[in-house]
């Protein structure tokens, strides 16, 4: 979490007012073990996604905007896509890990709370996959999180 802290504000002199409380409502909820800390590290980066402007979409097409439930997961296209708006690359989640990523993306944690185990998995695959791809190389730490 603080990594992904620090290479989202790495703009000497911005104030990252939105990120910081995040980082400081994640820890928190981290420290009171309110829920699974596999789940509060991958609504942290979701979050941190979204206040930076990469907002992963879960239901409408990321390309052409086709109302959902969309089947096909694309990290270069911003999230899930239409059937043909899929690219070479896409992948098929479970629509049980699309619905728990857009449960923690929106605070839903009774949702989230009753994923069971693959599908927080196959969740945080994604989110990996995506927060990867913004942050163009990979967050040495995350490494150890998947082990
Ligand atoms: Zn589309």
């Amino acid at each position: 979490m603080l990594e992904t802290a620090e290479r989202f504000t790495d703009h000497e002199g911005e104030p990252a007012v939105q990120q910081y409380l995040l980082l400081v409502g994640g820890l928190r909820t981290l420290a009171r073990a309110e829920h699974a800390p596999n789940l509060i590290l991958d609504a942290f980066l979701l979050r941190s996604l979204a206040v930076n402007g990469y907002a992963p979409s879960f239901d409408d097409c990321a390309r052409c905007g086709m109302p959902g439930p969309n089947r096909f997961f694309s990290v270069a296209s911003g999230g899930v896509v239409c059937g043909d708006c899929r690219v070479p690359g896409s992948v098929v989640p479970s629509a049980e890990a699309v619905e728990l990523l857009s449960a923690l993306l929106t605070g839903d944690w009774e949702t989230a709370d009753a994923s069971q185990a693959r599908h927080v998995r196959e969740g945080s695959g994604l989110v990996s996959a995506y927060l990867h791809w913004h942050l163009e190389r990979g967050l040495r730490s995350l490494r150890y999180v998947e082990k």
